[in-house]
């Protein structure tokens, strides 16, 4: 989401007559901040500091992301070098304020090229409905808004004329998407997407398994271009964890749609999110999380320490008593786990061919990209394969992260 948010603001940046360099050459520095994590709070704060030896007459430095809603003028209050402090997605009155300051619309056309990569992220929500107790982005984000079905698809279709080759649909809680004007929800809007000519491929994220559509599997299983990749965060695999959560979904329901999923696509790939140490989460309630990792075969497991943030409900209602020490070993424990499955699950792929579409070159200089499974895979040759393109290839190692091969004959 922030990706796309930067890339957003850059390029209405871009449209009014700037151009990207490096922080030394640069006079405008914007920091796109996350809070998601204290850790990721904290790295703005010790970033605006560092900043502070750059400012210098003419410069400006403007702070946007989800700080903006967190601390707002506080942060003006606090770093007095700072600028401009900008409201995600309310960039017009900034840019305008700053063609005041610079005058950059005599110098050079701008390039437009490089700007749309290969792929494309297209927010459809911005904010979420749900309130899930350990998490700050409701408070950040605000309500959901749903951005029209018609204006996604036109954004779309300008994306893959400008170069891009696959899409990405975005939102907090992608599946609640749903058009304002009712013409439905995320496996309408992506059957209207998806025959845009050009495109290769399309991607949505990320989902919950209390609004996951079973059409939208059905969508995904039809289709050549959708990719096979879910991001369904699970949090935990105990139920009273997740009641006390407030995900509204128990383990049973998630099971049911995962096994769904692997019924109408066998080779699915499949993401989930975990939280360790949530405030009450026994030896037990962790056991159970550890069993269902083990028995769900994720591809990825992103696994986070629980750590309160000021302003949800776990913050303020419920007590952290889980040792820093004890987050810590579960932690470790089901990375380790994560790794052997992530392992096995890679080596499968070997002897397979599969369709890889080229997004860049790795520092050994071999095309790399991702297949439709989202694992990330490797060219080991072939010098004329660009970023775009669709290379069918014969895999021939694995990790637990990527897959290793040659272009199949
Ligand atoms: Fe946060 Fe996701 Fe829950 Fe929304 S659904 S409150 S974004 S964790």
């Amino acid at each position: 989401m922030n990706a796309a948010d930067s890339e957003s603001l850059a390029r209405r940046m871009l449209a009014a007559g700037y151009v990207e360099d490096s922080l030394e050459r640069a006079d405008v520095a914007i920091l796109n901040t996350c809070v998601v994590r204290q850790a990721s709070e904290d790295r703005v704060y010790s970033k605006l500091y560092e900043l502070k030896d750059w400012k210098v007459p003419g410069r400006t430095i403007a702070v946007t992301g989800c700080i903006v809603a967190k601390e707002g003028e506080q942060l003006r209050r606090r770093f007095p070098h700072l600028d401009a402090v900008v409201p995600i997605g309310d960039y017009e009155p900034f840019v305008a304020e700053l063609e005041g300051r610079y005058d950059y619309s005599q110098g050079e056309p701008l390039p437009r090229a490089g700007r749309t990569g290969v792929s494309h992220y297209v927010r459809v929500i911005q904010g979420c409905d749900h309130n899930c107790t350990f998490c700050i982005v409701p408070r950040v984000r605000g309500r959901e808004k749903h951005v029209p079905q018609e204006a996604v698809v036109a954004e779309c279709r300008m994306a893959v004329a400008d170069g891009a080759r696959e899409v990405v649909l975005l939102g907090q809680n992608v599946d609640d998407y749903h058009d304002p004007d009712g013409r439905g929800g995320l496996a309408a809007l992506v059957r209207e997407v998806e025959p845009i000519s050009g495109l290769k491929r399309l991607r949505f994220m990320t989902s919950h398994p209390q609004d996951l559509e079973p059409e939208l599997l059905e969508v995904m299983a039809a289709s050549d271009v959708v990719c096979r990749e879910l991001q369904l965060p699970i949090q935990s695999g105990d139920d009273t964890v997740l009641r006390r959560m407030a995900r509204g979904y128990q383990t049973k329901h998630y099971r049911a749609i995962v096994e769904n999923a692997r019924r109408l696509m066998p080779d699915i790939g499949l993401v989930t999110d975990v939280i360790v140490g949530f405030p009450g989460e026994s030896e037990a309630a962790y056991l159970n999380t550890r069993a269902l990792v083990e028995e769900m075969e994720f591809d990825v497991v992103h696994i986070a320490m629980y750590s309160p943030r000021p302003g949800t409900f776990a913050a303020t209602r419920l007590d952290d008593d889980v040792p820093h020490e004890e987050k810590l070993r579960r932690l470790n424990d089901l990375l380790a786990l994560q790794r052997e499955i992530a392992a096995r699950k890679t080596a499968r792929w070997i002897g397979r061919d599969v369709e890889v579409l080229i997004e860049g070159r790795d520092e050994l200089n071999r095309a790399f990209g991702r297949i439709r499974q989202g694992k990330r895979a490797i060219v080991m040759q072939g010098r004329d394969v660009a970023p775009g393109d669709v290379v069918s290839l014969r895999v021939l190692q694995a990790t637990a992260g990527q897959l290793l091969g040659l272009p199949a004959a």
